[in-house]
């Protein structure tokens, strides 16, 4: 039989290379609060299956299992038949998109982006009181949730490059426009291209991402290449700030929530721990970590087409950290402390900050009591 979709052209091998062991189920987080073996990487592949086998159509009755999926590639690292699905459900979703299936805030977020320059929609970004667009040997690159969403977390991190004196500059930047791709959509060329003209008109040789899903974005989607090709590296904020002395630390219990898109995908554990040990000699792992780390459940379109499911995938990472007796959880990623400060455990004593703002909180704590 003649593929229909794309997803079966492209992976129907792989598809079938599912052996149906299940261990994926332990690890989804999707399964984990809901509880229904549909939905974890074992049901959707057999799903598919099913698809290209002509058994069952494609069509919107499969929204619900295949647009839930937070992308977070837990099942894949965990597969022992190299399934890749998050790349799989990628693709399927463009197929569904194709033929007129798809979530309706899945939707809603490529006309937000054909319209908008940010996935909120909103006219101005927070006035960060820092000059854009100037000669600089550094563009700090915030992205939509922390321009619009934790800009409290992003003043602390401006604050911070200036306590470090790095020679940075802000830019007119627009959304990365890498997450049209998780939710079956094209990669938006005119958003890249701003970006790519304003980064470039700087004259700086490397971009700080605050954000780990531009920071991958950025490296890895085709349509980004330019940046490399012109010399420009791209650093993610952790990797940047692991080598200063940054010369404060805390004695309070801290965690460390790796999010997917530094962990999982780009392979980024060590550094942001590395500062995080230098600050906080009583850090603690929680029980999932690393390449086990629990998702916060905000990725892959999730947090804004299935909000509850969000929100219970949060709170079971807030009970990682409650389970070490956490006072303090910190990440590397402004979507997860929004997912997970909007989550909160009935009395919760620990805090949520990014890296950034923790230490830079520490910094200003450490001057007023020199003062
Ligand atoms: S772990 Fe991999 S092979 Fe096993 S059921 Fe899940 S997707 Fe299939
Ligand atoms: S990518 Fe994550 S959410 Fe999606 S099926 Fe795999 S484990 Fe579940």
């Amino acid at each position: 039989m003649e593929p229909k979709y794309d997803f079966e052209r492209k992976y129907r091998d792989v598809i079938l290379q599912c052996s149906r062991c299940g261990f994926c189920q332990a690890v989804c987080p999707i399964y984990g609060v809901t509880l229904r073996p549909s939905y974890n990487a074992r049901g959707k592949m057999l799903l598919l299956k099913e698809v290209m086998d002509g058994k069952i159509p494609l069509n919107d009755e499969l929204i619900e299992t295949l647009f839930q999926c937070t992308t977070c590639a837990s099942c894949e690292k965990n597969c022992p038949s190299g399934v890749s699905v998050p790349e799989i459900i990628k693709l399927v979703r463009k197929d569904m998109v194709n033929i007129g299936s798809c979530h309706p805030a899945f939707k809603g977020m490529n006309e937000v982006l054909l319209k908008s320059t940010n996935i909120y929609a909103e006219d101005e970004p927070a006035d960060f009181g820092r000059e854009r667009n100037r000669k600089a040997d550094y563009v700090f690159f915030i992205g939509c949730v922390g321009s619009y969403r934790e800009d409290e977390s992003t003043t602390a991190t401006l604050e911070l490059l200036d306590r470090l004196k790095v020679d940075y500059t802000l830019i007119d930047e627009v959304c990365c426009s890498g997450v049209l791709e998780d939710v079956g959509y094209r990669i938006n060329e005119d958003l890249v291209r701003k970006n790519l003209e304003s980064i470039t008109a700087t004259g700086a040789k490397t971009v700080i991402t605050g954000c780990p899903y531009c920071y991958r974005t950025f490296k890895n989607r085709p349509q980004y290449q330019e940046l490399e090709k012109s010399g420009i590296r791209v650093v993610h904020v952790s990797q940047f700030l692991k080598d200063f002395d940054l010369g404060v630390s805390t004695d309070k219990k801290v965690t460390y929530h790796d999010p997917c898109d530094l962990g999982r995908h780009c392979g980024i554990y060590e550094e942001p721990r590395e500062t995080i040990r230098k600050i906080a000699p009583n850090f603690v792992e929680m029980p999932h970590n690393r390449v086990d780390a629990l998702c916060c459940g905000a990725g892959g379109g999730v947090r804004g087409a299935f909000p509850k499911n969000s929100l219970a995938m949060a709170r079971r990472r807030l009970e990682d950290a409650e389970a070490v007796s956490a006072e303090v959880i910190l990440t590397e990623c402004n979507s997860c402390v929004h997912n997970l400060a909007n989550a909160k455990l009935r009395k919760q004593k620990f805090k949520i900050y990014n890296t950034t703002q923790f230490i830079n909180e520490l910094m200003e704590e450490k001057e007023c009591g020199n003062d």
